[in-house]
């Protein structure tokens, strides 16, 4: 692999949290200001496959090809819509992947290696996993440089979250020692809504620095984009949502910097 590709894997256990929506909008973002980037999509649901403009008749190569070795990552990769993005799409034969894989003594790290192909021209891979901490978000974690985690501004943001915090402390003690914390993402804050003000207080005041500046509002110009097979950037890129996503963007690229210089 090109020891210039980082790799974020973008994880929360809990699903409708925006796991999916920051994977699809960032890649774009980070697209559009010039990186040359791959989603992963690591969820049977493959949601950021159909966000991303993939029908499932297309997928005839997929992220399950590449756990189980039938392909490599660049002849799974697909071309996007937008330049400078292509995606790994997933399929449902990624439910039975578990059962297949588990006995296999790489069984967690068959996501590494094959990111590890020669020649992988991304400077960023982003992994979209599903609402599980299964193999295939501790596939997603093995392979990462650092992880990215959407909170939904919810009464119940935090919980769940030490336990994620928790399976990142183990990967890191095995079998990834160089795994960081790329940072907390807030989603869909609405800010007519008070409760959601005190989530980010309360999240700020528990999580500190590892939260990024930079909050995803709650747009519905951002829901509406998966629909028509687009990132809400192409879909609407004056919206407030595609706004903070490129803004997030930068914030990214400047944490990585300083997380590959550690
Ligand atoms: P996950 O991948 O964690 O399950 P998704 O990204 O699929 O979560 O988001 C869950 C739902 O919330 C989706 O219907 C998505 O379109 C919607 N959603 C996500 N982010 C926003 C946002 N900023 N504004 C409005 N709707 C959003
Ligand atoms: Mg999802």
């Amino acid at each position: 692999m090109n020891s210039g590709t980082r790799i974020i894997t973008v994880a929360n256990q809990k699903g409708g949290v925006g796991k999916t929506t920051t994977a699809i909008n960032l890649a774009t973002a980070l697209a559009a200001i010039g990186e040359n980037v791959l989603v992963v999509d690591l969820d049977p649901q493959g949601n950021a496959s159909t966000g991303l403009g993939i029908d499932r008749q297309q997928r005839l190569v997929s992220s399950y090809d590449v756990l189980t070795g039938n392909a490599g990552v660049m002849e799974a990769a697909m071309a996007t819509a937008v330049p400078g993005l292509s995606i790994v799409a997933s399929t449902l034969d990624l439910l039975g992947i578990e059962m297949e894989i588990s006995s296999a003594p790489d069984r967690v790290l068959k996501l590494r290696n094959a990111l590890n192909e020669d020649g992988i021209p991304y400077s960023y891979v982003l992994v979209d996993c599903p609402p599980s901490l299964n193999l295939l978000t501790l596939n997603a974690m093995a392979a990462a440089d650092s992880i990215l985690v959407p909170l939904q501004c919810e009464f119940f943001a935090l919980e769940g979250l030490s336990q994620l915090l928790e399976t990142v402390e183990q990967v890191r003690g095995s079998i990834n020692p160089h795994l960081g914390i790329q940072g907390i993402v807030l989603t869909m804050f609405d800010r007519r809504n008070n409760l959601a003000n005190q989530v980010v207080e309360d999240v700020r005041a528990h999580m500190g620095d590892t939260v990024y500046e930079t909050i995803i509002p709650r747009n519905v110009r951002v829901s509406e984009a998966p629909s028509y097979g687009k990132p809400a950037i192409l879909y609407d890129l004056k919206c407030s949502g595609s706004q903070a996503y490129l803004q997030l963007a930068s914030e990214v690229i400047r944490r990585e910097r300083r997380l590959r210089a550690a």
